[in-house]
């Protein structure tokens, strides 16, 4: 079976463990493994600093995979040191807002280097994945630059800053009037993308941001046509439970594209012509009627991602539903 899925940072990596877990329990290594899992994760969060490209959720993916996350923070580096940083502030270099571990500034000085000689991104991708082995195949949406910004007002003005500014130095406790992926219009997907998606069995869209994550993403031109056209059941969970979202800032950008924090609400944005699936925590079984109204099968089964046995019950929900909705 060939899985594809869609995935921003920390949403996506904790469900892609759990899918892992449900396809191979135990971790089982061998040739014949029932499954093969393809990742496309969200490079509209990447952002330079000091010199150096950051890829925070293809970072996020590939070490919360390969057993290298902060477990409790949900990105970065496990027993992290913070020098460089300390040392950048002495100089009085900004920005200050930005957690760079130590060792995380490794990864993107080996990523800031391989670019500079001129591979492209999927290739530095795959290439740091071959130190992490997360298990699955990593690729990046795009080999172009795509920047995620926001249109914020404060009393500084009315600007548009990197979606990094939004979420770590202003918190997202700005409102955010609209969410553009600058670059978008203009990138290719990445090597992979668009055939991953043609020939895979089931798409899976993990519980990431619907819109500056998974939406990133569909906005590569012939990404969100591939999802629609694929042969592949498409199957999604809802990152919003009882109105919220888990954690994070999604309720403030499904608000700039005009867009509840309901689980159902999130089902209809990416609309009937997308999904055939969703899946809504148990706490919302009540918008099961109205999602299917919508010409999407539904399901409530528990969506809260406690621990990896939680996420992997969660993969096998949304793969039991993608075989009842196939064909
Ligand atoms: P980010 O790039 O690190 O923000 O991560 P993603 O975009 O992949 O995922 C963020 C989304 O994951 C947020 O909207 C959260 O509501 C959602 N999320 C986080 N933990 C859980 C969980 O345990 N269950 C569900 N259903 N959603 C979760
Ligand atoms: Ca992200």
């Amino acid at each position: 079976m060939r899985i594809v899925a869609l995935a921003g940072g920390i949403g996506g990596a904790r469900f892609l463990r759990g899918l892992k877990e449900a396809v191979a329990p135990g971790g089982d290594p061998s040739p014949s493994a029932p499954a093969e899992i393809t990742v496309v994760g969200n490079t509209g969060d990447d952002i330079h600093l000091f010199g150096l490209k950051v890829c925070p959720d293809l970072d996020t993916v590939m070490y919360t995979l390969g057993g290298g996350i902060h477990e409790e923070q949900g990105w970065g580096r496990a027993d992290e040191t913070w020098s460089v940083k300390e040392e950048l502030k002495a100089y009085g270099v900004g920005p200050d807002w930005f957690g760079l571990g130590d060792r995380d500034v490794a990864t993107h000085v080996v990523r800031t280097q391989m670019l500079a000689a001129g591979y492209p991104l999927s290739a530095v991708t795959e290439a740091l994945c071959a130190r992490w082995r997360p298990g699955v195949r990593l690729l990046p949406m795009s080999d172009d630059r795509v920047e995620t910004h926001v249109l914020v007002e404060d009393a500084e003005g009315r600007r548009a800053v990197h979606f990094q500014e939004y979420w770590v130095r202003l918190r997202a406790e700005v409102p955010a009037l609209a969410v553009v992926p600058v670059g978008a219009e203009d990138a290719k997907p990445a090597p992979g993308v668009l055939e991953a998606i043609a020939e895979a069995d089931v798409i899976l869209l993990p519980p990431s941001n619907p819109v500056v994550s998974v939406g990133t993403i569909l906005a590569v031109p012939g990404v969100r046509q591939a999802v629609a056209e694929a042969d592949a059941p498409v199957v999604g969970l809802s990152p919003i439970v009882g109105g919220a979202p888990v954690r994070g800032m999604a309720d403030k950008v499904l608000a700039a594209v005009g867009v509840e924090s309901t689980a159902e609400a999130v089902a209809r944005h990416y609309g009937p012509g997308l999904l055939d699936g969703w899946l809504v925590d148990t706490s919302d079984a009540d918008a099961v009627p109205g999602v299917e109204a919508a010409g999407i099968a539904c399901r409530a089964v528990p969506l809260m991602m406690t621990d990896t046995a939680a996420a992997a019950a969660m993969a096998r929900a949304a793969l039991d539903l993608a075989e009842e909705v196939r064909g």
